[in-house]
């Protein structure tokens, strides 16, 4: 008999192996200048996209020889579309959702690069009319629409809202819930045990639990007197395929229809911490608690991924956070994970630049050679 908290839906998609089973794809954004950043005549341009869109420079205030170069899978400037980063670092990953294979989309990045605005931006008119902006609703988008195409298939799409918040995970969509708990199913699928998994049946229904756990999101940070930047928020599109098949069609006019089985498809949607190291000075009572904790799992997540990196090394530590252990099987390497870099391109954050390239230069290396022992 399963342990009350077991997920009410299959896990056995968690285990397909991915036939193109690659290493992480890493896209850099550069955001333009604000209109703040424009207006300051300090304030120069450090960060250069190159034509081939795979590289990007990264110059010393003023310096034409102080410059590094870093490449990655897709490296994109200010004119980039909200379109052209779906397509280049999320369209791949949701495809794969919708068979059956768990996807995570991660944007990792200083406060103020740009993170949420890739992520969750959406533009609401009158009546609830909402514009699809960025990477989750353009995700949800993308799978209703292939959803309501495919008429081999039944779907449910559900979806939750959570935050990690010094290392307690919170649902978004039901804030009386604290603390909730990381469990593994019986076929070592990940789940959070009692999380609110609502079913969503339009991007309208998306819109409207994104706008209601941002809200209590903003109102648990109120309290707090805090930002909501110190936390990890995620969102999880779960897209349930039923196969059937016709049958016997000439005895009942609406056919037959035999259920084969459930392909379950996990679609992470991460917008993590804000990755600045917070001055000492700045930060003192619960603003250090914060800053140590974030610091703590964004260091987590660089070991999970220098681990993958190196194949020498069996164990990799994904239990030294909540964040990774949650995202275990997308660092495992099952299934397909897109890490965006989010910078600002002005000269004030140039160290905060460096520090996210070369996080995602280590990201790049994650592939699928090593074996590994998990925990
Ligand atoms: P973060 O989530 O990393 O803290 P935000 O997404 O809140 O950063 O972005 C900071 C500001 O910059 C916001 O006002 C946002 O609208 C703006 N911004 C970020 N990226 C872009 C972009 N690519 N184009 C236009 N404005 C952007």
């Amino acid at each position: 008999k399963p342990p009350p908290d077991m997920p009410p839906s299959p896990h056995k998609s968690h285990f397909l192996q991915n036939s193109d089973n690659e290493r992480v794809k890493v896209t850099v954004r550069s955001r333009p200048l604000t209109k703040a950043e424009e207006s300051r005549e300090d304030v120069i341009p450090v960060v250069f996209v190159n034509p081939d869109k795979s590289t990007v420079t990264v110059r010393r205030k003023g310096s034409f020889v102080d410059y590094t170069e870093f490449k990655f899978d897709a490296v994109l400037g200010a004119s980039a579309t909200q379109a052209d980063v779906y397509a280049v670092a999320a369209q791949p990953i949701v495809l794969d959702v919708l068979e059956g294979y768990n996807g995570t989309i991660m944007a990792y990045g200083q406060t103020g690069a740009g993170k949420t605005y890739t992520l969750a931006d959406v533009v609401i008119n009158d009546a609830i009319q909402s514009r699809v902006e960025g990477i989750i609703p353009r995700s949800a988008a993308n799978i209703f629409e292939y959803a309501s195409n495919d008429k081999n298939h039944e779907y449910h799409i559900s979806m939750s809202y959570i935050q990690i918040y010094m290392e307690t995970i919170q649902d978004l969509l039901n804030p009386e819930t604290t603390n909730l708990q990381i469990r593994e199913a019986e076929d070592g699928g990940i789940f959070i045990a009692g999380v609110h998994e609502i079913e969503v049946k339009s991007l309208e229904d998306v819109v409207t639990l994104l706008m209601l756990g941002d809200c209590n999101r903003q109102c648990a940070f109120t309290k707090l007197n805090a930002h909501s930047s110190r936390s990890h928020a995620i969102v999880i599109i779960t897209v349930e395929k039923k196969t059937f098949s016709l049958l016997d069609s000439t005895n009942s006019s609406e056919g037959r229809r035999i259920s084969k089985g459930i392909l379950v498809g996990k679609l992470f949607l991460v917008d993590l911490a804000g990755s600045e190291r917070l001055k000492k000075s700045g930060s003192e009572g619960l603003r250090a608690v914060e800053a140590m904790s974030v610091n703590m799992s964004l260091t987590a997540l660089g070991k999970c991924i220098s681990a993958r990196a190196d194949p020498s090394i069996t164990h990799v530590p994904f239990r030294d956070s909540k964040l990774t252990r949650l995202l275990q099987e997308s660092l495992g390497g099952n299934t397909k994970t897109s890490l965006i870099i989010n910078i600002a391109p002005c000269c004030d954050h140039i160290q905060e630049t460096l520090s996210s390239l070369k996080f995602g230069i280590r990201a790049m290396k994650v592939g699928s050679r090593a074996i590994l022992n998990f925990e």
